[in-house]
């Protein structure tokens, strides 16, 4: 079967003690590969790497560090094909999706920060004639880029990528759940001569593998992205430490739909928003907050829509809706519907797993799943549950709206739906939200904040902002005369 090591120093490394797990297809069940079990001896010859590469990446000319950047991205793009194909096993998304938008994205996130290196300014502050400050931004030496399951090699490089530009070295972690596509970049890093040390990958666990990298004293910043349990214990782990901390985490999100919005529009990326990725996105919209007026006549077509969204393999050019990551993670979605249930909630489509014929009889899959009748403060309202799993809920007025759309201890992203110009402006300075969408949802500009506000995390930035997260400011104050 075949392994998937780390990549240390420029090799691919095998784990010191030569342990693994095995890396299972969601969509069939199986495993396909075996993924190394790192340990904090592996971590220490990641950070050894990263450390002795870091004088010589820093003091590259930022054009020469922008060149490697656009390799790696050409090359993804040159096996994009393969990419994809190893990010809808691994996760069991519709391939499709990975073809579309997790692959090219990834790719964006090199070519942005290419470009980013290279144009790179700090400030200067002028005194009059008294003096001159300037501001040196120098990167902070290693860090560590630890990310999640859900969307791996985009959240990977979305980390990584502004990481080099800005002259870091890094140690990276994906998800054990979804080694595969960080082993493919491990590949495109040494097709492509990527400096040896520049760029380290460990596979493992999070509780070992994770918190070696978080807990290095040799790192200076974590950029985390993945549940907010886990951001606690991390943020609580650095704090001691005076580390850099960005925090990327869970989401709660309401797509709101006014009486006034076009309807067919909003219908349509109301039903994306909830069943992307089978709902496993931080940004999916999973609570649908509509206006009381057009309440019956939504439901029933959002309804419609979502029995129609069948679970099928995720390897099939045409699949829309795949499995989720695992046996565990189904029955968590699960439990979650029965608890909706219990709290007194209508069960309107799905609320049950699914069984697929042939290659797929053993996947993990859920049928996509509307509620309605629950309290905004039920639990299925409160609690991410990171499936094919909505709650639909009316409001009369925009007081009540905002009552339940912040009622959440979330604040990751909001989706609008609405033609009132003036209502779109007073709502978006009101919902505790840290990127409101207009009409329209996960449209991404690299240079706007990313993240959330509240339980969703901290250090929302993106543009030059996400590369000045890795270097250290230093006022430099000149007299003159
Ligand atoms: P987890 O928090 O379980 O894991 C995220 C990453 O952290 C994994 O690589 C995990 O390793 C690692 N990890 C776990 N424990 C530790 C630790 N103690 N120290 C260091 N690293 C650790 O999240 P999931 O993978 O389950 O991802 C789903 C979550 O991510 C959802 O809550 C989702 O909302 C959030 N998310 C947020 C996004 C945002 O931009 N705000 C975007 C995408 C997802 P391992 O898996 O190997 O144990």
């Amino acid at each position: 079967m075949q392994k998937i090591d780390n990549f240390i120093n420029g090799k691919i490394t095998p784990p010191k003690d030569k342990e693994y797990m095995p890396n299972y297809e969601p969509a069939t069940g199986e495993a396909y590969s075996e993924v190394a079990l790192s340990k904090k001896e592996d971590v220490e010859e990641a950070v050894a790497a990263a450390q002795s590469a870091f004088k010589s990446w820093s003091c590259l000319p930022s054009e020469k560090r922008a060149s490697y950047l656009q390799a790696i991205a050409n090359r993804i793009e040159e096996h994009l094909e393969d990419f994809a194909q190893a990010e809808s096993k691994d996760t069991g998304k519709p391939i499709s999706l990975a073809r579309t938008v997790d692959i090219p994205r990834a790719i964006s996130n090199f070519r942005f920060f290419a470009a980013a290196a290279i144009q790179f300014a700090s400030e200067a502050h002028p005194m009059d004639t008294r003096a001159i400050n300037y501001t040196l931004r120098q990167p902070v030496g290693v860090v560590g880029c630890i990310s999640p399951w859900n969307l791996p090699l985009y959240l990977l490089t979305w980390k990584i990528a502004p990481a080099l530009a800005a002259g870091c070295t890094v140690v990276a972690k994906p998800s054990e759940l979804t080694p595969m596509t960080a082993f493919l970049l491990s590949k495109v890093c040494q097709e492509i001569e990527l400096p040896a040390g520049v760029l380290n990958i460990i596979q493992g666990k999070g509780n070992e593998a994770g918190a070696a990298i978080t807990g290095h004293p040799q790192i200076k910043a974590i950029s985390f992205t993945g549940g907010t349990a886990t951001g606690a214990t991390i943020a609580a782990q650095v704090a001691t430490q005076f580390k850099k901390l960005s925090l990327e985490l869970g989401g709660k999100n309401p797509t709101i739909i006014f009486e006034d919005c076009d309807y067919a529009d909003a219908l349509q990326t109301a039903i994306s928003a909830a069943f992307s990725n089978q709902g496993q996105i931080c940004l999916c919209g999973s609570r649908i907050l509509i206006q009381a007026s057009i309440y019956e006549k939504f439901r029933n077509d959002f309804v419609a829509l979502a029995q129609n969204l069948l679970p099928q393999d995720p390897l099939l050019p045409e699949t829309k809706l795949g499995a989720v990551i695992s046996k565990e993670h189904q029955q968590k979605i699960l439990s979650y519907i029965q608890i909706a249930r219990q709290e007194g909630g209508k069960i309107l489509c799905g609320g049950n797993s699914i069984v697929l014929e042939g290659r797929c009889q053993n996947g993990w899959f859920v049928a996509p799943t509307v509620i309605e009748g629950l309290d905004y403060t039920c639990t299925a309202n409160q609690e991410e549950i990171f499936g094919p799993v909505v709650t639909l809920l009316p409001f009369e007025t925009e007081e009540e709206l905002l009552q339940i759309a912040n009622g959440t201890p979330y604040g990751l992203a909001a989706n609008l739906w609405t033609n009132n110009l003036k209502r779109a402006h007073r709502l978006g300075a009101l919902l505790e939200f840290g990127i409101i969408w207009v009409n329209c949802w996960m449209l991404r500009d690299l240079r706007t904040p990313f993240g959330g506000v509240k339980n969703s995390g901290l250090g929302r930035e993106g543009g030059f902002e996400a590369m000045r997260f890795f270097t250290e400011p230093k006022n430099i104050c000149i007299k003159l005369g």
